[in-house]
């Protein structure tokens, strides 16, 4: 066997209507993006994966900046007393905990978990550093990795240890707090729609869905090409409860000694399984330009020694009219065609084809990864040019997304349809819901459909809960999800 066809057979993917879970694998591999680890359930971000994260950091990093938010780094290491301080957090969490118990050839006098989430170690710094009204409002970001043991592990879907960042502040008012975990799931979904082209709907988790320890939990859901919803960030609003455990404590203006009021926040490296799942196809993934760590694969074309330096030299020229994408020039010894697919795989937004021909007639061929239409433009254009484009198919990949959510998000009235549409057709189904705890159990039960938000519009005149039939308290998105 040659070593071209050895590589045709290493990067075969699944097609996605054969099966949806292997396809995601088979992308993650053929785009080379991430492996799993020797430990169950770890992943190594390989360095395509890792520079989509990177891009995802920078421009999440500048918003949260922006906003007045400044970075800070706390321990992995949490003493185990911490978590089991705020009763709700610790029973969240205790069966993910990763616990250490030895340490430096001993036994440990207090057992640390590595952070599940770091609540409780920053509000241990919290309760130093704030005194007065002056202190606040306090607002911090961290960067950092985490751990809650994963029994089904799934690339950056569910794994292990995951990258994320996790936002931490504390306000004077609940006022102030709330307005707070508003603004910051208005920076996520900002960023989902815009830069990674996913649609979502907002809103509020259900009691039985909320943060352990916050008051309420806000979310961004997005919905996958196998129809199932996914969770792409959420925003806790923390009242007072972590405040009071850690004694974080202000005078206010009138000298009288209060609780902060605090919230939470965070995204994570699963946000890279919701770009794959939202936008990728049966050749592999497709990246939104806005966050591409390669926008434009330069591709010359040559029979001979001599078309292949003037194609080079030709697609080195174009290079330098690019303003402010990233590109690459892959000017190896491959057949056109390895080529091409290698970059197709990756998600590459637009490949350029500068063949001899092109050369002559000073032109190229740009081929969109989105819809695979070929253009044939003048070189005199290309900057301007390969500039629409690439928003174009920024817009095209937002588009197609929603249309997608809106064709699959069902309305319904009562019990049976509910049952039948979930079975048959998945998606969002958007129902009245008495807002029990109960009954929304039973639905989950009976169908594996869990509320994935209650929209904070629409709110208005209520009929009957499609489950049980008791009044309704909201009419909510219900989904299967990851
Ligand atoms: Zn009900």
């Amino acid at each position: 066997m040659k070593a071209d066809e050895d590589k045709e057979v290493k990067v075969k993917i699944t097609k996605r209507i054969t099966d949806f879970s292997r396809w995601y694998l088979d992308v993650i591999a053929a785009a080379d993006l991430a492996d799993y680890a020797p430990v169950k359930g770890c992943m190594v971000i390989k360095p395509y994966g890792f520079s989509i994260w990177e891009n995802i950091k920078k421009v999440l990093d500048k918003m949260f900046k922006a906003t007045g938010h400044k970075n800070a780094y706390f321990p992995m290491f949490i003493p185990e007393s911490f978590l089991k301080r705020e009763a709700e957090h610790v029973e969240g969490f205790s069966p993910e905990l990763a616990v250490v118990t030895h340490a430096g050839g001993k036994k440990l006098e207090e057992n640390l978990v590595v952070r599940p989430t770091s609540e409780t170690i920053i509000y241990s710094s919290f309760a130093k550093w704030i005194q007065s009204w002056r202190d606040l409002p306090l607002l911090i970001n961290q960067w950092c990795n985490v751990v809650r043991w994963e029994m089904r592990p799934r690339l950056f879907l569910r794994t292990t240890e995951f990258l994320w960042q996790e936002g931490h502040t504390a306000h004077a008012t609940h006022e102030e707090a709330q307005a707070e975990v508003k603004s910051m799931l208005e920076i996520y979904r900002d960023f989902v729609e815009n830069y990674l082209a996913i649609p979502v709907v907002v809103g509020k988790k259900s009691g039985s869905a909320k943060f352990a320890g916050a008051l309420e939990t806000s979310t961004i859901e997005g919905l996958m090409q196998d129809k199932k919803a996914l969770q792409c960030g959420t925003s806790h609003d923390l009242g007072q409860n972590f405040a009071k455990v850690f004694g974080v404590k202000f005078l206010d203006k009138a000298g009288s000694e209060q609780y902060v009021w605090q919230t939470s926040w965070g995204m994570s490296t699963r946000l890279i399984g919701a770009l794959i799942m939202v936008h990728g196809d049966d050749k592999g993934i497709i990246m939104p330009p806005r966050i591409a760590p390669t926008c434009l694969a330069i591709i010359p074309i040559w029979k001979n020694d001599e078309e292949k330096a003037k194609t080079i030299e030709a697609a080195n020229s174009l290079a330098q009219t690019i303003f402010d994408f990233p590109f690459v020039i892959d000017d190896r010894d491959l057949r056109p065609a390895w080529r091409y697919y290698e970059w197709e795989r990756k998600g590459v937004p637009l490949r350029v084809e500068v063949g001899p021909r092109d050369v002559e007639n000073n032109q190229v061929v740009l081929v969109r990864r989105d819809t695979g239409e070929k253009i044939t433009i003048s070189q005199d254009d290309f900057a301007t040019r390969i500039t629409e484009i690439l928003e174009a198919i920024q817009h095209n990949l937002y588009d197609r997304a929603k249309q997608f959510c809106k064709e699959n998000t069902h309305d319904v009235e009562n019990w049976d349809d509910f049952k039948k549409i979930i079975d048959q057709q998945g998606g969002f189904i958007r129902a009245e819901w008495c807002g029990l705890a109960e009954c929304e159990a039973e639905i989950k039960e009976a169908t594996k459909a869990t509320i994935r938000c209650i929209p904070f519009e629409d709110q208005g005149k209520r009929g009957i809960c499609a489950h049980c039939g008791k009044p309704a308290q909201h009419r909510v998105y219900f989904a299967q999800s990851y």
